[in-house]
């Protein structure tokens, strides 16, 4: 059994067709860590960060009551969904089946809760420290939400350029900071979006032409004026380590549910990936907690494979999928990135075990799939994940992959974790309007 080579499944991509492609360079942990800036230091930091303004997420965004101001969220076993999988796929799944359910983060129901709400506090603290309004990280973080401390930040702006989700996130944790706060957004973002941050009084600018272009004017505007700080996607460090805190937390929670994770118990994660930072810094974090015994793969739709695109070139970021005639409008919108981040790909290099991609249809089944099983519902972006060890074990890159890594007497005590990465703000009538559509794509 061979696998294809980068070359062979890069002609698969250019034709729209779906791969399954194994990482011909991931390394063990430690020397594909060693290859980066980074470590579990830098989780470890901005896990503390996190911990020091639960007392002020807390209070200001009482949903966190119960996890005393940590934002996150539960896993889900889905065996009704694996059962229809399995008959789907005329397959049966030996290991279990979860979901990790960030559509139920607080705060803004998206897995971008994770990275753009670390960044925004980051800098509220940087702020904070540097004119003295902390004296040290040892204070009482609950002062953020006093008024002395919104007025201060009422003089600084965030902005930002999104099709969404990213803006939802900075805008929320922004303005409860008592920021003000601009985000730039295409016409074609979902008016509901739009609707919510200027509810919240944020700045929303849309542009109709040339949308990166829009962005980048954004950028500058940002960067001449001292006073604002540019939450930038492609390029931020700092969104990348708010999401390896999500990835590193899950030692703790696979623990609490009785999950083993050791040499004879792999555990193989499906993550959603668009511009990189989310599936990127929560591999990092998981990679850290559990080593070799955790396999990473991102799933991206075939009209967008951004980040299949910049490892099998390596050319990161030096290539869009524009480039292979690729690009159309795809159902999973929050994965509509056509080049990927250069940071994130090129730190995920060794640590990526692979990647695949789904056409629409699946996105649509998918979701529907999991409505009809288990009263899920899921925004299109988010459902990729679930068909992730059907297609590990089918192909025939999955099988080698397993077969090279002394896996396949494992596979059937392995623990399967499909990322669900957003769904649960999507209003009503617009999630209506997704079931809808998806119905017709019933996968039997
Ligand atoms: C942003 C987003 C993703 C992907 O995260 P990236 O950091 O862009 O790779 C996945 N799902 C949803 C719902 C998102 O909003």
């Amino acid at each position: 059994m061979s696998t294809l080579n980068n070359q062979s499944i890069l002609e698969k991509i250019k034709k729209n067709e779906e791969v399954f492609w194994v990482n011909p360079h991931m390394l063990p942990v430690e020397e594909a860590t060693s290859h980066t800036q980074y470590s579990i230091k830098d989780v470890e930091d901005a896990e503390a960060r996190l911990q020091r303004f639960a007392s002020f997420i807390r209070v200001a965004f009482p949903e966190t009551e119960e996890t005393e101001g940590i934002i996150e969220s539960p896993l889900t076993e889905i065996k009704e969904m694996k059962k229809y999988l399995d008959d789907l796929q005329g397959n049966s799944l030996k290991g279990q089946l979860w979901l990790k359910r960030d559509d139920q983060l607080p705060i803004s129901g998206t897995i971008k809760a994770r990275g753009a709400i670390y960044e925004v506090l980051k800098h509220a603290e940087t702020l904070a420290l540097e004119h003295g309004l902390l004296e040290s990280i040892e204070e009482d973080y609950a002062v953020f939400a006093t008024d002395e401390f919104k007025t201060f930040f009422s003089e600084y702006n965030i902005t930002v350029g999104t099709t969404g989700n990213l803006g939802i996130s900075v805008g929320a944790m922004g303005r409860m900071l008592g920021f003000d706060v601009t985000v730039h957004m295409s016409v074609e973002a979902k008016q509901w979006k739009k609707d919510y941050l200027r509810n919240k009084g944020v700045d929303v600018i849309e542009h109709d032409t040339d949308f990166t272009k829009a962005v980048e004017n954004g950028r500058a505007e940002s960067d001449a004026n001292p006073k604002s700080y540019f939450v930038d996607d492609e390029h931020s460090i700092e969104l990348f380590l708010g999401y390896t805190v999500g990835g590193y937390r899950m030692k703790k929670q696979l623990q609490e549910e009785g999950i083993v994770v050791d040499d004879e118990h792999p555990l193989f994660m499906y993550l959603p990936c668009g511009i990189g930072g989310s599936p990127g810094g929560i591999t990092f974090g998981l990679k850290q907690a559990f080593g070799e015994n955790v396999h990473c793969f991102f799933v991206e739709p075939t009209k967008m494979p951004s980040m299949l695109v910049g490892l099998t070139t390596e050319k990161f970021d030096e290539v869009s999928v524009f480039d292979y005639n690729l690009g159309g409008l795809t159902v999973a919108d929050g994965l509509a990135v056509p080049r990927t981040s250069g940071l994130v790909s090129r730190l995920m290099k060794n640590l990526f075990s692979g990647g695949y991609s789904l056409k629409d249809e699946w996105f649509k089944g998918l979701l529907h799939g999991l409505y009809e099983q288990e009263s899920i519902f899921l925004e299109p972006a988010a459902v990729g994940g679930m068909i992730g060890p059907y297609r590990l074990m089918e192909s025939t890159e999955g099988q080698s992959y397993l077969k090279e890594k002394g896996l396949e007497d494992k596979w059937d005590q392995a623990t399967h974790i499909a990322w669900a990465t957003g769904g649960s703000m999507v209003p009503d009538h617009d999630k209506d309007d997704f079931l809808k559509e998806a119905k017709e794509y019933d996968l039997k």
